[in-house]
């Protein structure tokens, strides 16, 4: 296969992947052919799997998978937060073993990049912390009365409920957090990333968070991308001149130069490839959230919302075809 070809359908694919897993039960999405792949990849593979395994091992199967999802994806764990820390540890690793040091041997790049280099590393890693440290606002039996007066319920998709682990009322735009064991205030979703809940008093925390990450990898693949430039322009391969069968010549192509630059700076291409995409996905994520604080909603009630829209829309139907039939 043609060597663009590949790079293209590649990357398609992925992007694919990641629109249906972020936004394949969205409203719009959730009944038509996205919302079909995304229950695919997210639950019927996995029922598959799972009917394969217990037909292999037996019955004991079973239970130990349940132990595992349960303890993976509904109990608090530390391995995706471990997990980012180990994709910053290795990037950061990349970009001082290779792309630090040329920075001050292009005459066409600033110095003043190292202080950039450094706030927006330090912006990172403090956001980040504040995310995982700061309460995410946890309502106990001393506050909840505060809660209480700030949240009323609105009875349509906050109805007065009590908490039975907690044993207080659940204030409205609360939820108790499985994860966190705890009813936060203004829920707005947990992050496996900070292994902590976004709530009312750390969710400003997390959309800078996001915000950070977003500005690293914009700023990395614009650095990358003009160290690779100024090395690439100042490289003697530009001079090669190619010959076809005919003898004709040709000056080198744009696909002999990428493949030179995955050859001769295979770490950095890399570094620049991963933090481009992750870049654009911060993008979304940073979008929906300003979308979200401009409507003054949470993750957890637009969820809540679509599935009251949902409903109505059910019943509609349902009234539409009892008035047909009288
Ligand atoms: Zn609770």
């Amino acid at each position: 296969m043609d060597f663009f070809l590949f790079i293209f359908v590649y990357v398609g694919f992925l992007s694919f992947i990641v629109y249906v897993l972020l936004f394949g039960q969205s409203e719009s999405n959730r009944n038509g052919f996205i919302g079909y792949v995304h229950s695919i990849l997210t639950y019927e593979i996995w029922a598959f799997l799972k009917k394969m395994l217990v037909k292999i091992f037996g019955k004991s199967a079973d239970t130990f998978l349940k132990k595992i999802v349960v303890y993976m994806c509904l109990t608090w764990n530390p391995f995706m937060m471990l997990f980012y820390v180990a994709i910053l540890i290795g990037g950061f690793f990349v970009f001082f073993v290779w792309a630090f040091p040329e920075i001050i041997q292009i005459p066409t790049i600033s110095s003043w990049n190292y202080v950039y280099i450094f706030l927006i590393i330090a912006n990172v890693i403090t956001t980040f912390l504040l995310c995982v440290f700061t309460d995410p606002g946890s309502i106990t039996k001393d506050n909840v009365d505060i809660y209480l007066t700030h949240f009323p319920p609105d009875n349509l998709i906050f109805f007065p409920k009590f908490c039975e682990t907690c044993k207080i009322q659940r204030p409205a735009r609360s939820k108790h957090c499985r994860f966190v064991n705890k009813c936060v205030a203004r829920y707005d979703h947990y992050c496996g990333w900070v292994a902590n809940t976004m709530g009312l008093n750390n969710y400003r925390y997390f959309v800078l968070f996001l915000i950070a990450n977003m500005i690293m990898c914009s700023y990395a693949s614009y650095i990358i991308f003009r160290i690779l430039y100024y090395n690439v322009k100042n490289s003697s391969i530009l001079d090669l001149v190619f010959f076809d069968k005919y003898g004709n010549p040709s000056p080198i192509s744009f696909s002999h130069i990428l493949r030179y630059i995955i050859v001769e700076y295979r770490a950095l291409f890399g570094l620049l490839i991963m933090v481009f995409m992750m870049g654009i996905v911060l993008f979304a994520f940073v979008a929906y959230h300003l979308y979200l604080i401009a409507t003054n909603t949470t993750t957890n009630e637009t969820f809540r919302y679509a599935d009251l829209k949902e409903e109505i829309h059910m019943f509609e139907n349902f009234k539409a075809s009892q008035e047909q039939k009288d």
